[in-house]
């Protein structure tokens, strides 16, 4: 069967009431039969559900749909996509372990990596996302753990040659850990490339509508055996109900992502042509600096579309008091457009001069494109972008 179907056909064993729709397992806990039982799910010699901060059925078929569109052995689900992030770095690092990373990375991933780790004595190197291959090797010392990386970035959207990296990440035989949060794996799947982490805000398009909280991380058995005993122990597991509303999102990822993307496309070419705006970002247009590889490694540019208005703060300001369809919000991956200015939301946290190097600028806005009408949204931006000129 293909993707989309197992996608579709994925769940949880049907029980006596014969349901055609997932059934949600809200419960904490799960009975014994006898003490014999209780005594063999725990130490191991019988597989089962215990206890849900362990494991869920309902989690448990989210963790299946995900691990099977990416390829992977095996996952946990997280309560949100940062604690997945986390997990994977603290169950695969010791104390003295060096990682090489992409600079241009979700805000809290760069807090994690710059403010936490070193505290336990887990030290990085940053590497510019399209440096060629000499200077990412370069960056590997022979402490070196784990490349990680986020491909394409945000919010600048610069991406990162996942062939090229696998390759050092191989000869190295280090853990290649990927955020693949916004290509989804739709688009692209990292483990074609070698990686054997890889993590998702489920926030994002796997919810698509901007109503939960969630997060998973997939990859190896070894690698996932690790992270499970650690997630298991310390407890950011992901709630049933989220779950629930997750897998159900899951049934509608590939259709979503074809009307995210072909609008994300479409206002991305419109945008270019308007007075006021200086730059469009998008992967799929050929003036992206990375055209070639895009088109290499994804199959459609993603939802994400990044523009830089002339003007400062205030032109910043004037133009999303104008927009009237679009939403003023830091989320993204929903059916609703949303757009935020991550110099002053996402991204305020990071130094000016980092934030140069990483594309920000006070007049940059990062917009996820939803599922509007394209000509209603095309309106909406030239409008607003027009009117604070
Ligand atoms: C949102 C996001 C995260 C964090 O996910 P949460 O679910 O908010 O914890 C990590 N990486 C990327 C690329 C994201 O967009």
């Amino acid at each position: 069967m293909k993707k989309q179907t197992k996608l579709i056909r994925i769940q949880t064993e049907k029980t006596q009431f014969r349901e055609h729709s997932t059934p949600l397992y809200l419960t904490s806990s799960f009975c014994f039969e006898d003490a014999q039982m209780g005594k063999d799910l725990f130490d191991n010699t019988l597989e089962g559900n215990i206890y849900s901060r362990f494991s869920n059925p309902t989690v448990q078929e989210f963790v299946d749909k995900v691990c099977m569109l990416e390829d992977a052995d095996e996952g946990i689900a997280t309560a949100t996509g940062m604690a997945a992030v986390f997990a994977g770095f603290v169950a695969n690092l010791v104390s003295g372990d060096h990682i090489v990373s992409s600079k241009a990375l979700f805000g809290s991933a760069h807090q994690i990596i710059t403010q936490i780790l070193p505290n336990w004595g887990i030290t990085h190197t940053y590497i510019d996302a399209s440096a060629p291959k000499e200077e990412w090797e370069k960056a590997i010392q022979p402490n070196t753990k784990m490349i990680y990386l986020e491909t394409p970035s945000n919010p600048g959207l610069e991406l990162v040659d996942m062939e090229m990296v696998g390759e050092l990440a191989k000869n190295h035989n280090l853990i290649y850990f990927v955020d693949n949060c916004f290509a989804t794996p739709m688009l692209q799947t990292p483990s074609e490339y070698g990686a054997n982490l890889i993590v998702h805000s489920a926030t994002k398009f796997f919810d698509g509508q901007g109503r939960v909280l969630g997060g998973i991380i997939v990859g190896t058995k070894a690698l996932i055996e690790k992270v499970r005993f650690f997630c298991r122990q310390t407890g950011p597991s992901l709630a049933p109900f989220n779950a629930w509303v997750l897998t159900k999102g899951l049934e509608t990822l590939g259709l979503r992502l074809d009307r995210h993307c072909e609008n994300a496309l479409k206002l991305a070419k419109a945008l270019e042509g308007v007075k006021g705006v200086k730059k469009v970002n998008y992967p799929f247009l050929p003036s992206h600096p990375q055209y070639e590889l895009a088109k290499k490694q994804m199959t459609a540019g993603g939802a994400l579309v990044t523009f830089e208005l002339e003007g400062g703060f205030e032109r910043v300001v004037k133009f999303t008091k104008l927009l009237k369809i679009a939403s003023l919000t830091s989320n993204l991956g929903d059916s609703r457009t949303t757009v935020t200015n991550p110099d002053t939301t996402t991204h305020a946290k990071v130094s000016k001069e980092d934030k140069a190097k990483l594309g920000i600028f006070e007049g940059s806005m990062r917009v996820s494109v939803g599922l509007e009408d394209i000509e209603d949204l095309i309106e909406d931006f030239t409008q607003a972008i027009e009117g604070s000129n």
